[in-house]
């Protein structure tokens, strides 16, 4: 999940974690890491590796944007689509009218960040 400079900032000062414990530079974007045993993200409060495992937040309120508009991702044509690779889409509707427009300034926000650098 990529994530913008100011959420790893807050994630690192609310849970005292360094942001190399939990994200790592992918081609100029910030993105969450996940742990090695249950390749879930590093935040997420599971035992499994199964993807239908029962599992929580444990940054809930605090989770970055692109936590709380999935399963909505772009597609090529940067349309907002339900992401097929999540198991629970069937549980939602499908996107509204003004997520593209969401996820792309978030898209654009992150690669802006990275050009920065
Ligand atoms: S919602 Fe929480 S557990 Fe899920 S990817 Fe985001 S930070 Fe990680």
């Amino acid at each position: 999940m990529p994530i913008t400079r100011a959420e790893a900032a807050r994630l690192a000062r609310r849970t005292g974690m360094q942001v190399s414990d939990f994200a790592v530079d992918n081609n100029g974007a910030l993105t969450l890491l996940n742990q090695s045993s249950t390749r879930a993200c590093v935040f997420l409060l599971t035992e499994s590796a199964d993807v239908n495992a029962e599992g929580l937040c444990s940054v809930y309120e605090i989770r970055p944007k692109g936590c709380q508009t999935y399963p909505y991702v772009l597609n090529e044509a940067d349309e907002a689509i339900l992401d097929q690779g999540c198991p629970h889409r069937s549980q939602f509707p499908e996107p509204p009218e003004e997520m593209s427009f969401t996820l792309l300034n978030l898209e654009e926000r992150i690669l802006q960040e990275g050009s920065n650098d």
